[in-house]
C-alpha cells in the first residue's frame, strides 16, 4: 500500500518540474497566476500542519516538497522579464496579429 503513496510522492516532484524548468530556462512566467500559487502555498502550510499533527510522514514530505516547489516558482514568476518566443507565438495567435 505505501508504494501508491511514494509514486504519488515521485509524480509530485515530477509535476514540478516543466514549469520550474521552463521559469529557470526562459525566464518566462506566461499564464502563470501569482494569486493562485499563493493560495496553494497557504494550502500546503496548513496541510503540512495538519500532517505534522497526525504524525503522518508521507503526507508531510509531500507537502515540504509541494512548499519548496511552490515557493521556488513564486520567486522565479517575480524574476521573469520576458516572453519566451514560443509564448509570444501564442499570444500573437491569440490576438489575430
Ligand atoms: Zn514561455
Amino acid at each position: 500500500m505505501e508504494v501508491i503513496g511514494w509514486a504519488g510522492t515521485t509524480l509530485v516532484i515530477v509535476a514540478y518540474c516543466p514549469q520550474i524548468h521552463h521559469l529557470w530556462a526562459e525566464r518566462c512566467a506566461w499564464g502563470i497566476s501569482p494569486l493562485t500559487w499563493l493560495i496553494w502555498l497557504v494550502a500546503s502550510i496548513l496541510l503540512l500542519t495538519y500532517s505534522l499533527l497526525r504524525s503522518d510522514t508521507l503526507f508531510v514530505i509531500v507537502q515540504s516538497i509541494n512548499i519548496l516547489a511552490i515557493v521556488a516558482t513564486i520567486l522565479l514568476v517575480r524574476r521573469s522579464n520576458r516572453i519566451c518566443p514560443y509564448h509570444l507565438g501564442v499570444t500573437r495567435k491569440n490576438s489575430g496579429q
